[in-house]
């Protein structure tokens, strides 16, 4: 089976280190939980991802719980691909997070090219996915899709995915997919 998964907000947790970040640089942010993205559509938005990716939280951000554990496991018998909307720039970060993980390939694509790169050049049997319109693009272009389900944005997804509130629920979900 070839896995396709997105990173941020699914295995690493990217909006916990920008919550941190702020913190740490005394920045007045308050996070939303019902919008996705944390960083996007907030004043200094750009300015704000460049410095807190010019830090060296990017090389540190925490696995949610049995991502890991789940992964690695199922990488011994499928390719498990990770896609990311984080820049080309940040790839020698993000790999140095992911260190632990045991993976087919890693590519940083940036925002504009991700959906494209997983529906024609991945072309995944399933995608771990948790951002609201990619969950309904991938599932439009025919691919099931898997999502978190401890975000409160992607509530109401249920139509276009399979949600999981944990990742030791994956293998399962998988097998009874093959089915
Ligand atoms: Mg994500």
């Amino acid at each position: 089976m070839i896995i396709c998964s997105d990173v941020d907000g699914v295995i690493l947790n990217y909006i916990q280190g920008f919550i941190d970040f702020t913190r740490d640089e005394d920045i007045d942010y308050q996070y939303n939980p019902e919008n996705y993205g944390v960083i996007t559509g907030i004043e200094n938005a750009e300015n704000l991802r460049k410095r807190f990716h010019a830090k060296d939280y990017l090389r540190q951000l925490q696995y949610y719980e049995g991502a890991l554990e789940v992964l690695n496991r199922l990488v011994e018998k499928d390719e498990v691909h990770l896609v990311t909307a984080i820049q080309p720039e940040c790839s020698e970060m993000r790999a140095e997070n992911l260190t632990a993980l045991n993976y087919t390939s890693l590519q940083c694509v940036g925002d504009a090219a991700k959906e494209r790169v997983i529906i024609e050049e991945v072309v995944p049997d399933v995608m771990i996915e948790d951002r609201p319109e990619l969950i309904k693009a991938f599932h439009g272009a025919g691919i099931p899709v898997f999502y978190p389900d401890w975000h409160p944005y992607t509530r109401g997804m249920e139509a276009f995915g399979t949600p999981f509130s944990h990742w030791n629920q994956i293998p399962e979900l998988f097998q009874r997919m093959e089915a």
